[in-house]
């Protein structure tokens, strides 16, 4: 705890003095143009990866980056989304997963979940993921056993991807094209970022455009 209170003291004293006027002004509304769907893990520092401002990404953690299927209950995830395109009328929704995700590690050993059975009914949303893997596991692909879990991250986004297409009001904003969604996945010790191709049904590196410079003086990335 006591990490977290001196590193928000640093924020009070050091940082926020010089952004005082970006804070007021958010105080009163926020304007994300994207939601970003990610997993709970401690190593994503999304506003800092993606050098955001305060109030561009509206963002919603979970154990494994899952969006459960709309209808089956009513859930956090289905509530968030909602306010995002129907309040906040974000333009992107991305599903972000991410290198070494210990729930990935937890869908491939189920056994290990025994003594954990909230994350084991949870990951139950990412078992088409599971399955698709495990079918190609028992293929010729002799690649599959080796990329497992690279193979099961990829496999969760599109699952999660799918489910996000159930909700009612993402199937109209897409068809509208005043929504686009996206699946991502971070690599955390490349810092390489990879895109879901729905056409090629495979991610690929995102190259940067142009050389890249500080892009905002007063990023609370750079904070
Ligand atoms: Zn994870």
């Amino acid at each position: 705890m006591e990490s977290l209170i001196e590193g928000f003291n640093h924020f009070q004293q050091s940082v926020f003095p010089a952004q005082r006027a970006a804070y007021e002004r958010a105080a009163k509304a926020q304007t994300p143009h994207t939601m970003i769907i990610t997993c709970s893990d401690s190593r994503i520092l999304l506003e800092r990866i993606f050098c955001c401002e305060l109030g561009e990404l509206f963002v919603y953690r979970n154990v494994g980056n899952i969006v459960p299927p709309y209808g089956q209950q009513v859930t956090g995830e289905a509530a968030a989304i909602e306010y995002a395109v129907s309040a906040l009328k974000v333009r992107h929704i991305v599903i972000c997963g991410h290198s070494d995700c210990g729930a990935m590690k937890a869908l491939a050993h189920p056994h290990e979940l025994e003594d954990k059975p909230s994350t084991a009914a949870w990951l139950k949303h990412a078992e088409t993921a599971r399955h698709i893997v495990a079918h190609r596991k028992h293929s010729a692909d002799p690649n599959a056993q080796s990329h497992e879990l690279s193979h099961l991250i990829e496999e969760n986004v599109m699952a999660q991807l799918d489910h996000l297409r159930t909700m009612p009001i993402v199937a109209a904003r897409l068809v509208s094209g005043d929504l686009q969604i996206h699946g991502w996945i971070y690599d955390i010790a490349k810092a390489e970022l990879r895109s879901f191709d729905p056409a090629a049904r495979m991610f690929s590196l995102i190259e940067p455009s142009q050389p890249y410079g500080p892009r905002r003086e007063g990023a609370l990335a750079a904070s």
